[in-house]
């Protein structure tokens, strides 16, 4: 059975007085210790070791990126050590927003190599897959998909650490989320091709979640759906009611 998650991206945004008032707000939230829930904020590097120190600890941490390697001579990056050190235990790696902005333009390759060296030092990786509006309209949602999903599989061999976010570009930051009938079409395709491509074991214990335009009056609806196993939430993780979204593993 595959334990309910709900990750916040806070992306490029927050002070240290913002975060700190949040931080407070989860706090006062129920435990989810005992819940079948892991809950975990995705916070800018310079605010991680603020957020592991104050936040509790029935909650985790997330980096946003990282290195692709071992430190160094790499100036400007932040390694996959310096992420542990500041006490996150995950790392997003494939938002689309790294995969599309023009100064960005990560590749799958890129990817995918960040995915494989952070895995092996043992963190815990949300990698995330989706299409575009341009992509969609043309029928190629599964191949993009498909062809991300591909190049994961090229670098990683071991899944244990690894969830799935299906995050539709088109969704994203656009209050037009998928209906919870396109994300299962989804989430079930993509489940599909691990079943095929990886192992039946995998597809059956992988969570795929679900992001783009999720909101406490959207969640418990898609959450229904038997392939969606939690969300990754960008814009609605900056708000105390982030934890309604939390609470839709119910
Ligand atoms: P929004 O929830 O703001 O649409 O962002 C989704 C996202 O990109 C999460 O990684």
């Amino acid at each position: 059975d595959r334990t309910f998650f709900v990750g916040g991206n806070w992306k490029c945004n927050g002070t240290k007085d913002s975060i700190v008032e949040l931080i407070d707000q989860i706090n006062e939230g129920p435990s989810i210790k005992d819940a079948p829930v892991e809950a975990v904020l995705g916070v800018p590097f310079p605010y991680m070791s603020l957020v592991s120190e104050k936040l509790r600890d029935d909650w985790q941490v997330s980096a946003q990126n990282c290195w692709t390697g071992d430190g160094g001579a790499y100036t400007g990056e932040v390694s996959v050590d310096m992420i542990a050190d500041c006490g996150a235990e995950w790392i997003i790696l494939g938002h689309s927003e790294r995969r599309h902005l023009d100064v960005l333009k990560e590749t799958d390759e890129t990817i995918a190599a960040k995915a494989a060296y952070a895995l092996g030092k043992g963190m815990k990786v949300m990698y995330c897959i989706g299409e575009l509006l341009s992509e969609r309209e043309a029928d190629q949602t599964l191949a993009v998909c498909e062809r991300q999903m591909q190049a994961l599989k090229e670098a990683v061999s071991d899944y244990s650490n690894v969830v799935i976010a299906y995050e539709p570009v088109w969704a994203i930051g656009t209050g037009k989320v998928a209906t919870p009938e396109q994300a299962q079409e989804v989430h079930e395709a993509v489940r599909s091709w691990v079943k095929e491509n990886i192992s039946p074991e995998v597809a059956e214990s992988i969570r795929i979640l679900y992001g783009g335009s999720v909101s406490p009056g959207n969640c418990d609806e898609l959450s229904t759906k038997p392939d969606v196993d939690g969300f990754l939430v960008g814009g609605a993780s900056l708000k105390p009611d982030f934890l309604k979204i939390v609470d839709s593993y119910k």
